[in-house]
């Protein structure tokens, strides 16, 4: 259970001029290393103030329309947690989250190795899953202990 940030900085300037299809503009180049470098699950609004450090002039709307693209051309996932704002998650390995209702983080969880979905659930004959989307909530022990 780790979503910290990952050891490899992504720079913009390392990213192919086209991924998984879609050319990559200077601006989604930068909000796609900004979801790369930390995992943390931001919302578009979080993604915005982080592009603003490096783009100051870039809008709200060109975040929005960035992260459209990526999601689009499957780079990144688009995470609806309730009714709250969307978030973005750049793992695309199959996972589900875990919300720490203690400080509101959202980390991400993989199955066991060799655990597959149809071993704990009872599917229909035949029922062929193509998306999973689990979302856990809970206390993290480490957020408990700041208390
Ligand atoms: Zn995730």
């Amino acid at each position: 259970m780790s979503e910290s940030a990952s050891p490899v900085k992504f720079r913009p300037e390392e990213i192919p001029a086209e991924l998984g299809g879609l050319r990559m503009t200077k601006q989604r180049k930068e909000v796609y290393c900004l979801l790369m470098d930390q995992r943390d699950h931001p919302t578009a609004q979080d993604v915005f103030i982080r592009a603003k450090e490096r783009m100051p002039n870039i809008s709200l709307a060109t975040v929005y329309n960035c992260l459209e693209a990526l999601v689009n051309h499957e780079l990144v996932r688009q995470v609806n947690f309730d009714r709250a704002p969307s978030r973005y998650c750049p793992n695309l390995e199959e996972h589900v989250h875990f919300q720490d209702l203690e400080t509101g983080a959202i980390h991400d969880v993989v199955f066991k190795k060799g655990i597959n979905i149809n071993d704990f659930l009872e599917l229909p004959e035949g029922v062929e899953v193509r998306e999973l989307e689990l979302t856990l909530k809970g206390i993290m022990p480490s957020s408990t202990k700041k208390n």
